[in-house]
């Protein structure tokens, strides 16, 4: 018998080939009716029997488009009407509806050929798109995605183009951004003093490029600034004019997978975010002795990893097939500001960086950043930043809440702001210290909040009394007149991470990272909490480290090498102070590393001052200028300075990332014989920093043994309270989960006890994934629930 079933789609349904899609399904199925494009989605009614409409749900949700994502799809049973075939209805727009909207994605595979062959009307044409590939979020100004609502709007469609763009049966079907050398975008080569070159634009950057020059091209969302990769000159030179520190690692764009597999160990799960429609930067680890000719060991200095990615748009694929070289690929910026985005900021900017710069005239909306992430051999991955190819795709919480607009800390700055179950996590947007990452701030949640009608009911940030993030919070909400919540920021690490999984709290939760403001106004980050988003305890941490001169320490990790000392093993600070002044010390983690790189641009890097020295010994004799923090970031720089790895770090988290990369320097000897002491709620690091000031010879065994007692010491600190002990999931947050060998131990560790390690996946583990738990915290707070005690959460009350 037949029935008529309405049905809504839900997710990102539009811009993707859906409802062509539906068209042709239905078709197949036999099934009459109707579909449109909704503000709220998609919707359509079917007729037929009402087995063949069900299997047609479940294909549309298993077999959809490439880019599509249906996360509701709601259908009722009507009387039917006895539709005759199938049509596709105009749109319809409605008052309140949330339009969902596709991240940018990476040039599809039939654009590829077309683009290559010699007999396309678009060969070599550097914008070709369509319904499964090229721009989005980053040239909306608003939604419906329509092409006058992009910065497409100033390219008329030419005959040829608008034949494709109405055909239902067409790949380019309602393809926004379509374009042919016709009717679209074009590109030009333009000198860093702004002469407009004729000549032909990819082979011309190409040359400079293969001469070792440096060029800025304009992307998807914001430009990068190129250079060849496996030239030390080309290197060394962009990062001179970059103001890069000389050891921040540079990523590459590779012209193949198979480049990739040539320089570093491709795991199957990395190669599948590689080749993805999203095409992240992947931290690869290098292949050991596979540098010399193909890669300057400037990219990455002192690091086992190497961040790679895949050409992503047409003029990538056109470039690279041109030089056929890995390039240099970084954003273009000054250390770390907001990516440029537009061509008279890049021409001020970046002309300066580099010797010529390609242009193309479809203005960039939206800046975005590329996002990064590692991925590992058991499939589990971690993102360092989100940003391209996934914003603004939302996350859905298993409920609607409070509308509440949240702001992460000042690293790696992002935003959050939720409607209805939806949360939309901003991109990144650099460091709030800078002040262009102020605009970008405003810029980005002008843009998300005009997308999605964002109204928020309250604002949400940082406990930390000091962060500019902060500050920015505190003026919306007096703009907004709505209440200023501040949530603490190891609470909120474990919140991002129940929000992520849809786990239901209380649950032990490891939260480790570089630092955060504690409740009792000393600085956290090596802690083991237990919580939910409404209420938090800290039921244990690392034993706190004076640091001398504050969390400025972190730019000069011997400082907290002496402080450790000062703590455990007194009778060594003379003759650690006397290796550091003669450069002993440098000297031995190098020999011992083997480092790719030996030279440094400034000797103070393996050899402080002396007066530096005498002012930091006389700081802990007399105690003062001391702050506590127990953070797990300032342990592994203590360390990686105890063995000479990192005795000044110059870009964030060098210490911890240049103290793993020494891990596949040596074997791993196991565990320490120095287990953890836990008591009264304190992990004691000072027996193990005892043991190594006796003998710290063995420079890659104590990286692996450091590894082996953090991982160890969280886990018997579970033992301190019986809720904790008797759970048998532990979270883990917080930037340290980035250490790859450190999550691997901890899930060792915990399977080794019958307990199951949950970790992030989508969100990152550091600050980028900070506001998404603020968000969650001033949620519960809103709602009341957080009324049931012990929130780590401070209302600010009402402007
Ligand atoms: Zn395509
Ligand atoms: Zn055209």
């Amino acid at each position: 018998m037949a029935v008529r079933a309405r049905i809504e789609f839900e997710g990102i349904v539009q811009g993707v080939g859906f409802r062509p899609f539906l068209h042709r399904l239905a078709e197949e199925s036999g099934l009459s009716g109707w579909v449109l494009n909704s503000s709220a989605g998609v919707l359509m009614e079917l007729e037929g029997e009402r087995p063949a409409i069900e299997e047609y749900v479940r294909r549309v949700r298993e077999d959809g488009p490439p880019l599509s994502r249906v996360l509701v799809a709601r259908v009722r049973y009507l009387a039917p009407l006895g539709f005759q075939g199938f049509t596709i209805r105009p749109s319809r727009k409605e008052e309140n509806a949330l339009t969902l909207l596709c991240p940018d994605v990476a040039t599809c595979s039939d654009c590829l050929r077309e683009l290559f062959d010699p007999a396309d009307r678009r060969f070599c044409y550097p914008f070709i798109n369509c319904t499964n590939c090229g721009p989005r979020y980053t040239i909306v100004r608003s939604l419906p995605y329509d092409r006058p609502q992009t910065t497409m709007a100033g390219f008329p469609l030419c005959p040829a183009c608008e034949a494709e763009y109405r055909n239902v049966e067409d790949r380019r079907y309602h393809a926004q951004p379509v374009a042919c050398a016709e009717c679209g975008p074009t590109l030009w080569f333009e000198t860093p003093e702004g002469e407009r070159l004729s000549v032909d634009t990819i082979s011309h950057a190409a040359g400079l490029l293969r001469d070792g020059k440096a060029v800025a091209l304009k992307g998807l969302g914001g430009f990068h600034v190129a250079c060849r990769a496996d030239s030390d000159e080309a290197v060394l030179g962009l990062r001179r004019r970059k103001q890069r520190s000389f050891f921040k690692p540079l990523a590459v764009m590779l012209p193949s997978i198979d480049v990739a597999r040539e320089l570093c160990e491709v795991s199957g799960a990395a190669e599948e975010w590689l080749v993805s429609h999203i095409r992240p930067i992947v931290l690869l680890p290098l292949k050991p002795g596979a540098v010399p000719g193909k890669l300057s060991a400037f990219v990455a200095p002192n690091l086992d990893r190497l961040g790679v990615m895949l050409p992503y748009t047409p003029l990538h694929h056109l470039l690279l097939a041109e030089t056929g070289l890995p390039l240099v690929m970084t954003s273009g910026n000054l250390s770390d500001e907001p990516i440029v985005a537009d061509n008279d900021e890049a021409r001020t900017r970046l002309s300066p960086l580099v010797d010529g710069l390609l242009l193309h005239d479809r203005p960039i909306h939206a800046r975005c950043d590329d996002s990064v992430l590692t991925a590992d051999d058991d499939g589990s991955c971690a993102v360092l930043r989100q940003a391209r190819g996934f914003s603004p795709y939302p996350l859905a919480l298993p409920e609607d809440g409070p509308s509440v607009l949240a702001l992460g800390g000042d690293i790696k700055t992002t935003f959050a702001a939720s409607r209805g179950h939806f949360v939309f996590v901003s991109p990144h947007l650099g460091d709030a210290e800078h002040l262009g990452t102020y605009s970008a701030f405003r810029e980005t949640w002008e843009h998300y909040r005009t997308l999605f009608d964002l109204r928020p009911e309250a604002v949400a940030c940082d406990m930390h009394p000091g962060y500019h993030t902060a500050r920015w919070a505190e003026e919306l909400a007096a703009e907004l007149r709505v209440p200023l919540l501040q949530v603490q920021h190891h609470h909120a690490h474990l919140a991002a991470l129940l929000a992520e999984t849809g786990l239901r709290g209380p649950l032990p939760a490891i939260v480790a990272d570089g630092t955060g403001y504690g409740t009792d106004g000393t600085t956290w980050g090596g802690e083991l909490l237990y919580g939910d988003e409404a209420a938090c305890e800290r039921l244990a941490h690392l034993r706190t480290i004076p640091l001398p001169g504050g969390d400025a320490a972190a730019r000069e990790p011997w400082h907290i090498a002496l402080s450790l000392l000062h703590v455990a093993a007194p009778e060594r600070m003379s003759g650690y102070a006397d290796d550091l002044l003669s450069g002993r010390l440098a000297e031995r983690a190098r020999g011992s590393a083997g480092y790719r790189v030996s030279d440094e641009p400034d000797p103070s890097y393996s050899r402080p001052r002396a007066a530096d020295v005498r002012l930091v010994l006389s700081m802990l004799a007399a105690g003062v200028n001391l702050a506590p923090s127990s953070a797990l970031g300032r342990l592994f720089d203590g360390i990686a300075a105890l063995l000479g790895v990192t005795l000044r770090a110059t870009y964030e988290a060098q210490a911890p990332m240049e103290l793993e990369a020494l891990l596949s320097c040596g074997p791993d000897p196991g565990a320490p014989e120095a287990l953890p002491v836990v008591e009264g709620g304190v992990v004691d690091w000072a027996p193990f920093i005892q043991a190594l000031a006796r003998d710290p010879g063995d420079t890659a065994g104590w990286a692996w043994r450091f590894h082996h007692w953090v991982a160890q010491a969280f886990l018997a600190s579970l033992a301190v309270d019986a809720r904790a002990a008797g759970s048998s999931r532990v979270l883990a947050s917080g930037g340290c989960m980035l250490n790859n060998t450190l999550r691997r131990l901890l899930r060792q560790g915990c399977a080794a006890r019958g307990l199951s390690l949950v970790v992030h996946r989508d969100v990152p583990p550091g600050d980028g994934g900070l506001s998404l738990g603020v968000l969650r915290v001033a949620q519960a707070h809103v709602c009341g629930s957080a009324q049931r005690g012990g929130a780590l959460v401070r209302g600010i009350g009402n402007h």
